[in-house]
């Protein structure tokens, strides 16, 4: 177009590599720190910057950093912590290339969290866990979360964005009716004499989520299917915050990004902790995970933002020119706009929603083999997620994706689908 250049070809192996190198300059810092305080012991934490996805043209790396509350012991968060990334990446295929991996990156989160709670149920512990799952891929984002552990995200430009899910009974009206539509009982505790006190909560079980892993001794509508928001960072970058809800039960998000202002993330979750406890005091485990997302070789803490224009608005276009940015040509000529923009958000429960074939990249995956815990199944053998929808939206019970036997009776366990006290207990069809 507007190269002065004359006209000589570029190998298209040179191109390739200048764009590998432009996306590498392109990464962003990501600098982390953690702080908790225990009551319990029931919170864990899994931190790791390096993780290595090897697509075929090299290795790329992205970060996983993820936050597991426990509740009725500590075997669901930590079996969970061991498994589920490993889980979540048994759901994509290796060789995609990076779009294509971002792409996936929803999808598997859901097959993950889902093959992370069969497996555990078969292994019969009682415990159960919330899970802050979040991936980061150069200024990619995506969170999959179930349970109350809150994700939240505050742009350089001082936007505050919510990341996660709020899966308590007491503030989820949408959740309430699920429960209740697939058999469940929502109420409080009855504490005789017909006074109810505390949260609102699901029965058996008097859980007051709606949404873990683990949780055999719940019903089986408490499910393990993840609300998931996928955005994109502006190269100006921002901070993250992932807490337990002993921090958020005393501090609004507000009040979190405000107390640790400038500080770096280690030095920031331990403030966070310590107000959170000035507030209340320590009546749970209270954890919190800051992890920076800055423009590369900007390791100096963000500069205070201006003045708040507000929350959770996304597509806010405010562009502005950058202070640090050498940029280069091609940078120009592919230049975003300085706003988070969303790029994914989907937090229904059903999984004939949510391993749909509208996915853009259904025909990568084999087709005979479990959607999700991947099981590879004999032509014919698998069942369609779509089998027995009331309202199969054009597509056929014959249509993909498919579940194995197993997956498909967790599947009808989870929307209430099978009479309870048909001898088909919740840990007894993991036969395979
Ligand atoms: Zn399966």
């Amino acid at each position: 177009m507007s190269t002065k250049n004359e006209h000589h070809m570029v190998p298209l192996a040179v191109l390739l590599k200048r764009e590998v190198v432009n996306e590498k300059i392109k990464k962003p810092d990501i600098i982390y720190g953690q702080a908790s305080q225990r009551k319990k012991g029931e919170d864990f934490t899994f931190l790791k910057t390096e993780c290595q996805r090897v697509p075929g043209d090299g290795v790329t790396t992205f970060s996983v950093f993820a936050l597991f509350d426990g509740h009725n012991g500590s075997a669901a968060a930590i079996y969970t912590k061991e498994n589920l990334l490993n889980n979540v990446l048994g759901a994509i295929p290796s060789y995609l290339s990076r779009d294509e991996w971002i792409a996936a990156l929803p999808r598997a989160l859901v097959s993950g969290f889902v093959k992370t709670d069969k497996d555990f149920q078969e292994k019969a512990h009682t415990s159960g866990t919330t899970v802050t799952f979040v991936v980061i891929d150069g200024w990619v984002i995506t969170v999959g979360s179930v349970g109350d552990s809150c994700c939240i995200l505050e742009s350089a430009e001082g936007i505050v964005y919510y990341l996660s899910a709020d899966h308590r009974l007491e503030s989820n009206e949408e959740e309430r009716e699920r429960i209740t539509a697939s058999g469940g009982e929502v109420g409080r505790l009855n504490a005789g004499g017909g006074t109810e006190i505390g949260p609102l909560r699901c029965w058996p079980g008097g859980l007051c989520l709606s949404r873990s892993i683990g949780d055999m001794d719940v019903g089986e509508f408490i499910v393990p299917v993840p609300y998931v928001k996928q955005v994109k960072l502006p190269t100006s970058g921002g901070r993250l915050i992932i807490s337990s809800d002993g921090v958020w039960d005393a501090l609004s998000s507000e009040m979190a990004f405000d107390c640790c202002r400038g500080m770096p993330p280690d030095a920031a979750a331990g403030q966070i902790v310590k107000e959170a406890l000035q507030v209340k005091g320590l009546r749970d485990d209270t954890t919190c995970i800051v992890i920076d997302i800055v423009p590369p070789e900007k390791l100096t803490p963000l500069v205070p933002p201006p003045k708040k224009q507000g929350k959770g608005v996304f597509f806010k276009f405010m562009f502005w020119q950058k202070s640090s940015e050498s940029s280069s040509h091609a940078d120009k000529e592919y230049s975003e706009p300085d706003v988070v923009e969303e790029i994914f958000e989907e937090g229904s429960a059903m999984l004939s929603e949510r391993l749909d074939t509208e996915y853009p990249l259904c025909n990568l995956f084999k087709l005979f083999v479990c959607a999700v815990c991947q099981l590879e199944m004999r032509p014919g053998e698998g069942i369609s997620v779509h089998a027995g929808a009331s309202n199969p939206r054009k597509l056929r019970p014959s249509d993909g994706p498919f579940l194995c036997s197993s997956c498909q009776a967790k599947k009808e366990a989870m929307e209430g689908k099978r009479p309870s006290g048909d001898g088909a207990s919740r840990n007894s069809y993991g036969s395979d």
